[in-house]
């Protein structure tokens, strides 16, 4: 998986790499799909969400240009394994579910592996986690219509935000803080679960 779908890509950042070999992917699915936990492709958990493609977990983990020691915000911990992959790098996470039972199997999982360095709740994850904040850096894995603006005004001065945005069309968005505003850019499209709660009202 790494050499051919990371390394034979453009994944360069080394840490990326070692975590992305590090972290046992088959922890993550169901008993069903284990024998295909390391292919190229997402896979279904349960609940109708999915643990993303090896390859876009770790050109998020890449864009979020993260190095020890780093505070990040994840919105949608669905299985855990981009916070468990982000936690590998030498991160501090902080990771938010809005399905009950999948943040309830995560804590599980990534209790069971270890990773006391995850922490992790049950909600909607649009308003962020200002008791921690700010953060070096914020990733949505489900995609929202638009960046909520809470989760902007919790990231630090030079701190990025990587999130795919959009509904039918989406496009996997990088926003840097700057001292005096947002820099944003767009990565490639991509295809996420939408962001449900708040970011749909109105
Ligand atoms: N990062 C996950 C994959 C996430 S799939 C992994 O590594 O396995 C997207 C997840 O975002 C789903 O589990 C979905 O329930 C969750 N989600 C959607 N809207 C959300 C919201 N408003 N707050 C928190 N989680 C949300």
């Amino acid at each position: 998986m790494v050499t051919t779908q990371l390394a034979g890509r453009d994944i360069v950042d080394e840490r990326v790499l070692d975590a992305m070999g590090a972290v046992p992917r088959h922890r993550f699915v169901p008993e069903s799909e284990r024998s295909a936990a390391y292919e190229d492709h997402p896979l279904p958990i349960g609940l109708g969400q999915t643990i993303s493609q090896p390859y876009i977990v770790a050109i998020m983990s890449q864009l979020a240009e993260v190095e020890p020691p780093c505070k990040v915000l994840e919105v949608g911990t669905g299985s855990g394994y981009q916070a468990a992959v982000l936690a590998e790098m030498g991160c501090e996470v902080w990771s938010i579910e809005i399905v009950e039972e999948l943040a309830a199997r995560a804590a599980v999982t990534l209790d069971r592996l270890g990773y006391g360095r995850i922490h992790t709740r049950a909600g909607d994850g649009y308003r962020g986690w200002p008791d921690q904040a700010p953060f070096d850096a914020v990733l949505i894995t489900a995609a929202p219509p638009r960046i909520p603006e809470p989760l902007l005004s919790q990231l630090r001065v030079g701190g990025r935000l990587v999130a795919p945005v959009g509904d039918w069309h989406q496009e996997l968005v990088v926003i840097t803080r700057t001292p005096t505003g947002f820099e944003r850019r767009n990565a490639f499209p991509v295809r996420f679960v939408p962001m449900t709660g708040e970011v749909r009202e109105r």
